[in-house]
Order: structure tokens, then sequence, then C-alpha cells
């Protein structure tokens, strides 16, 4: 008999493990402690992980395969993955294992250790999901001193026909429009209501509770709605074709009080439990769009194809290029412990109160709140990696490590000193302003550096560039920064200076 393991992670019914029925094989999937417990999650993200292995259980039991199962409270169950393979195994008398490629690096390790132990013929597959492999990335960018994700994404266009006129050319005369995707939004688009999902949430919350899962953030089972199978994901891939694609590349770093979501396709989870396909996704998305063209302008789709066909595949081949040492890394030296009020949304700053309460509401935040709210807050602030890591690995319902860490420690931390983005994103209160309407409802007041009702942010990020000089000199994309720091006064720096390493030391106070 030979044993299959089907990671949480892994639940691809395109794959061609399930193509044919082979009464020789027995699936093996598991709920465990390992897994809930590695940091804490928040419960949205267990939840709908669970219900959505079970939901493929399902599907393949109904497609003929055999599949052994381990619900969390299954008595043998032993909760971690090495014993669980051991104990199946032998019970099974199985005679070969395989596994699909993990996306994690511990898990890889574990795997590779437990292909030891078992002493079995062990085969390992791709999961079939990605459009680059673990070291495409590396080979692409060898002999090159900087990597960048443009180039990265170039080819990628190329290599896969994706909106391009021939070999050479894009579609619509050039491969980027971002310059025209920087709108405020401001309601004069309406953002139409969503499909409710009715799903027994409370089953595996009072499981959860009975095992004293430790997790974060809140679940209310009429608003839980994350796609927890295949069906459900491509109704949301539908459903962002037809509402939201129009407007997806016009508001892409917009922020609003009244609207969490905007026109962000809610598909990341989707993506990556492996529900659906990125390819699949894109391809849906582009013929959407060939047969709505006099609707929907290429800027658009072409910034939606990027963020997928381009930044998540490239932010896995940087976390395959650079583990294990990436996830220590903390260039910047930066050791501040990250303020409580992210486990609470308890602060007076209104971005920051926003971004929180609704990763804590929804496991959710756009790409721009998490840069350029709750991450620039914790950059300018100097805390330490570690614990912005352990923050952003816990609380989204997409955060898995391979593309959690190169955003946190590479794009967001700058803790990589380079690798991934070319300056830190750090701002001032303007550019809140600018793509928000935060400020307008916030007890400070975003035009003032000094004073009890300065914004935080604006003196936070003179001393973040004062702090960090050494780091930042011959850095091109920071001297612009850098020169206008060095023509301030230094009693305006002393003051700004002050009031920050007020706010850094007690942020409970802000
Ligand atoms: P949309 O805005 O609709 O974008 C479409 C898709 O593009 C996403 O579903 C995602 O698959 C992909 N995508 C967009 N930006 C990125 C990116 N920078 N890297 C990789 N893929 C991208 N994404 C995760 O999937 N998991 C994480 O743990 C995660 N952690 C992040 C941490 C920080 C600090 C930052 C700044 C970003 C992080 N991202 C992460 C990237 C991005 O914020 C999310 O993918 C996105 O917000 C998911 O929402 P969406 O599906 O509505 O995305
Ligand atoms: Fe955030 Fe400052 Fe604007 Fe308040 S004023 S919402 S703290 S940027």
């Amino acid at each position: 008999m030979k044993l299959r393991l089907i990671l949480g992670d892994q639940l691809n019914q395109q794959h061609s493990w399930f193509q044919e029925v082979d009464r020789d094989v027995r699936y093996f999937m598991a709920e465990m402690r390992q897994e809930t417990d590695y940091v804490k999650h928040h419960i949205q993200k267990v939840v709908a992980f669970f219900i959505s292995m079970r939901n493929f259980k399902k599907w393949l039991e109904d497609n003929g395969h055999q599949v052994i199962y381990y619900t969390l409270d299954d008595l043998d169950n032993t909760q971690n993955l090495t014993e669980n393979l051991k104990k199946v195994a032998e019970e099974q008398k199985a005679t070969s294992f395989e596994y699909q490629l993990p996306d994690e690096y511990r898990l890889d390790q574990q795997l590779k250790e437990i292909s030891s132990l078992l002493q079995l013929p062990v085969q390992s597959f791709d999961t079939e999901h990605f459009l680059t492999s673990r070291t495409d990335l590396t080979g692409f960018f060898e002999g090159k001193k900087q990597m960048t994700m443009e180039y990265f994404y170039r080819d990628m266009r190329k290599k896969y026909g994706v909106m391009m006129v021939n070999e050479k050319e894009p579609e619509g005369g050039k491969w980027n429009f971002d310059k025209s995707n920087r709108n405020k939004w401001t309601g004069k688009d309406p953002i139409p209501p969503e499909k409710e999902y009715d799903r027994n949430v409370a089953e595996i919350v009072s499981l959860l509770e009975k095992h004293e899962v430790q997790t974060i953030g809140n679940i209310n089972e009429k608003d839980f709605d994350w796609p927890t199978s295949r069906e459900e994901c491509l109704e949301v891939l539908q459903y962002f074709c037809k509402y939201l694609l129009i407007h997806f590349g016009d508001y892409q770093d917009a922020m609003h009080e009244d609207e969490k979501y905007l026109f962000h396709s809610r598909l990341s989870f989707a993506m990556n439990s492996k529900m659906l396909s990125p390819k699949e996704v894109i391809d849906t998305i582009i013929d959407y769009w060939r047969s709505h063209q006099e609707d929907i302008r290429i800027s658009q789709v072409e910034g939606f194809v990027r963020q997928i066909l381009g930044w998540r595949e490239y932010m896995r081949g940087v976390y395959w290029k650079e583990m294990p040492s990436y996830k220590k890394k903390n260039k910047l030296q930066n050791k501040n412990k990250l303020p409580e009020f992210y486990w609470t949304g308890k602060t007076k700053m209104n971005c920051l109160h926003h971004a929180i309460h609704q990763s804590l509401d929804d496991a959710y935040a756009h790409h721009i709140q998490r840069l350029m709210i709750t991450g620039n807050y914790a950059l300018l602030t100097q805390c330490d990696p570690d614990e912005v890591d352990e923050w952003y690995l816990g609380i989204y319902i997409d955060a898995i490590e391979w593309v959690e860490l190169t955003n946190t420690r590479g794009m967001s931390q700058f803790a990589d000193g380079g690798i991934v983005a070319t300056k830190p994103y750090v701002s001032t209160g303007s550019y809140i302003n600018k793509m928000s309407n935060y400020c307008k409802g916030c007890h400070y007041k975003v035009s003032k550096k000094l004073g009890d009702d300065a914004c935080p942010f604006n003196v936070l990020y003179w001393n973040f560039l004062d702090d960090k000089r050494a780091y930042f000199k011959g850095n091109q994309r920071m001297s612009m920064m850098m020169s206008l720091l060095n023509k301030m006064s230094p009693d305006q720096l002393t003051a700004y200076k002050e009031r920050a390493n007020h706010i850094i030391e007690n942020p409970h106070e802000y």
C-alpha cells in the first residue's frame, strides 16, 4: 500500500495524484496541534483551514479515493506529523511513502527527517501549483548584483505569454500601469455587497475551545465568509471579475474607514491553500477582461496580474533562495517590543485602530494597510522583526511563512537590508492622509509635528531616518530624504526626537 500525505495547504483538486483512483493508495490528512500551535493563529485562520481540509477529504472520498483523516480530537492523533506518519505507515503496512513538496522550510526539514525514519521507499512530488520552481529565481538572477521584481515579472509575462502582443511586446504598449493606480476612494465608485455563506463554524470553534487551542482575533459565525471549498473559491473569483476588477488598479492603494476590502479580491486564502491555482486565476481574469474590454481598462488587469504572476512567485523564490538565514535577518538592528495595542486595537491613532481592529475581526487587511499602516508604524518605532513576524504570521488568513516572511521582514521591515525592497517603506502621516480618510476622524492632527495632538507618524519618520543614517549611506533612493534631514535645524531635530522617543517608550499613551 502506498501512503500519500496531503498537508492542510495542499488542497489542490487538479493535482495529477487525483486524476485516477488507485485502490493501492491511502491518502493521509490530519488536524494537528503541531500546526495550530507553532504560532498563535487567528481563530478564523484555523477554522478556515480545518473546514477546507474536511471539505477536501469529502471530495476525495466522493471521488472514490481512500482517506485516513485525523480530526483534532481523534484518539489516534498524536498531534505531531512525524509520530502520526510513523503510526499510520505501520498500521497500514505501507510499502512506500509519497508527499508533495511543502512550501514551508520547517515542514521541508521535518519531511526529510521523516523520510529517513520511515525506512520505506520515499518519493516527493511537485504541488503543481506555482508557475516557478523553488530554485527558478536563483537561476534567473545568477551573477546579477541586485534582484528586481520588475525584470522577473517581465520574464514571466514572456514565458507564459500573458498579455503579450508577440514574444517581446506587452499588450497596451507598457509593462507597468502603476501610475494610474493611485487614487483615493471617495465613495464615487460603489462596491456591491458580497454573497453571504452559511457554514458550520460553531463545530470547529467548540473543538478548538475544548482542546484549549490558543488563538487571536474574533469569529462571528454569521460574518465568517472565507471560501472553504473549490466551488466557493470559484464563486469568489467570479465575484471579483464581475464587480471588482473594474476598479482594482484604481483603488489598489486606497484605504477607507467604511470599506475594509474596497476592490481587493480576497483570493489569497483560496490560492495559498491551493484550492485555486494562480494560473487559473490569471486566465479567468484575462478572459473576463477580453469579453468586457469596453468597460475594463488594461491598467486594472495588469495591476492584478502583476501581484500574482510577479510578486507572489517572486516572494516565494526569495524565500527559498534565502532560507533559513532570512528568518534571522535584522539589518537595522531593531529591538523594540511591538506595542500591546497590536493585539487589541486600542490606540488613539485612527489609522492603526482601524487596520488592527479589521485584522482582529476579519483576519484580513489589504496590502497597503499591512505595509503603510501596521508595518510602517512597527518599522518607525524600530520593533524587533521577530515580534513583527510573529504578529503577521498569526493574524492573517493567508499567512503562511513562504509568503509572510519575505513580505514582512523584507518588504515591510527592511530587515533583509534591501534584498526585497530597494528602500524602506516608511512615511509620515501625509501619505496616509493622501490615500485614506483615516486622518479626518483621528484624535491627532496630521498636519502637526509637535504638540500633544500632533500625528505621531510625523516625528517618528524623521527620528527613524536620523537613527538609521549609517544604514542608508549610499542608498540612492534615500538620498532626497536624507538631504532634507540634513537641512533640518539641530533644535528642530532635537524636538522631533524627544517626542518620537516618548512615543516609542510609552506606546500605551498614544
Ligand atoms: P489582492 O490585492 O486582491 O491581490 C491579489 C493577489 O495577489 C493576492 O491574493 C495575493 O495572492 C497576490 N499578492 C498581492 N501582493 C502580494 C505580495 N506582496 N506578495 C505575494 N502575493 C501578493 N500575502 C499572503 O498571501 N500571505 C501573507 O502572509 C502576507 N503577508 C504580508 C505581510 C505584509 C507586511 C505585507 C506588506 C504583505 C503581505 N502579503 C501577504 C501580501 C498581500 O498583502 C496579500 O497577499 C493581500 O493583501 C491578500 O489580499 P487579496 O487576496 O485581497 O489581495
Ligand atoms: Fe494616523 Fe496620523 Fe492620520 Fe491619525 S493623523 S490617522 S495617526 S496618520
